[in-house]
């Protein structure tokens, strides 16, 4: 396997927690809590976990949008958080986002062309006359026509927003695209035509994708590769068939029994999700998942599992293909029920 286009070591972002008539610190919320992860050329990775796992908070701190507490975002080997003035924005050339609500993250006071053309003009690429024409382009690629170029985002249903969300994100070539929760404001029939514009791209372009939704259904139908997120860290990764037909911690098991389907394969021994997430500010000594797991041990109360490949999978992890890694310490025999399951 050639060398990853991202890669993301131990990377953490805390928030303060204030409280009293004095705003003083009472806590720390750690919403990004060492988290690794890779991401190859062309490739879609997949993130998913319930809400306020962290998911955004990791898509925005890739991209610098906030800034990381600790640790290293490698984008072809050059360390994004460490970052600074021009080597900065140049790399933010390279990585680009899609948000989640079309609606708000269109400026509406300017029209569809200016908006498609400001990150050119930000970065100076090329001259007014090549940036007109690649708007042009850009447009028709996202489906919609020049006459668009003269009219404001308010004139746009929320499907047409989000492809103008995509021809901006798309406006400087980025290689890389963080698209945030990019369908979950839409219509479910309008869902559909934006991600199959989304999985076109991606061939046409050589794009790799860093797809953040809480629905798996929509993961399963773009990733390449699957990143289950609990409370601020990845639980399970891994090739998304593999994730979808084997899953291997708990956590990943009960959000399947989530998904309504009619497709035998997907009926798995149930696991019920019992009570509340604990709270990102607890600091807890072992297992985040531990208090609402049915397979818990006294042992997963004593230490943090490492993310390690699945028995079957070891040859995978020695060989440079992309391994199935879990953070349980009975993953195996886990694994295994799934199989026996499936
Ligand atoms: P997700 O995208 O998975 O829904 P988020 O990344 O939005 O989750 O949030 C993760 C956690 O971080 C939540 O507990 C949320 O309340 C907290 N959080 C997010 N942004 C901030 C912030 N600016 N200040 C304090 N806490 C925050």
């Amino acid at each position: 396997m050639t060398a990853p286009l991202l890669e993301i070591r131990d990377l953490h972002k805390h928030y303060p927690v204030r409280g009293g008539i004095f705003s003083r610190t009472v806590g720390t919320v750690r919403a990004v809590a060492g988290v690794d992860l890779t991401v190859h050329a062309g490739q879609t990775l997949g993130l998913v976990g319930e809400s306020g796992c962290g998911k955004s908070t990791l898509g925005r701190t890739l991209m610098r949008l906030e800034e990381p507490t600790s640790g290293q975002v490698l984008f072809e080997g050059r360390d994004l958080a460490q970052a600074r003035g021009d080597e900065l924005f140049k790399l933010r050339r390279e990585i680009q986002m899609v948000f989640q609500d079309p609606y708000s993250s269109l400026n509406p006071r300017l029209t569809v062309g200016e908006i498609v053309r400001e990150p050119m003009l930000v970065h100076g690429m090329g001259s007014k006359a090549e940036q007109v024409e690649r708007v042009r382009e850009l447009l028709a690629t996202v489906g919609l026509g020049a006459d668009a170029l003269q009219r404001y985002p308010s004139e746009f249903s929320g499907g047409q927003r989000q492809r103008i969300g995509v021809a901006r994100a798309l406006s400087l070539n980025p290689r890389l695209v963080i698209a945030d929760e990019p369908v979950s404001a839409l219509d479910v029939s309008v869902q559909s035509q934006v991600l199959n514009l989304m999985v076109q791209l991606q061939r046409e372009r050589g794009l790799a994708y860093v797809f953040i939704s809480h629905d798996l259904s929509v993961v399963e139908h773009v990733s390449d590769v699957v990143a289950i997120m609990y409370l601020g860290r990845i639980v399970e990764m891994g090739p998304v068939r593999r994730i979808f037909d084997q899953p291997a911690h708990p956590y990943t098991r009960a959000l399947m029994q989530a998904i309504p389907s009619g497709n035998p394969r997907q009926r798995r021994a149930s696991v019920p999700l019992a009570g509340e997430a604990p709270s990102p500010m607890a600091v807890l000594p072992g297992c985040a998942f531990a208090s609402r797991c049915p397979y818990a041990t006294d042992a997963c109360r004593q230490a943090p599992p490492a993310l390690e490949p699945v028995a079957v999978d070891a040859a995978a992890a020695a060989n440079g293909t992309q391994p199935h890694v879990v953070a349980c310490i009975r993953r195996d025999e886990i694994a295994a029920l799934a199989v026996a399951a499936g």
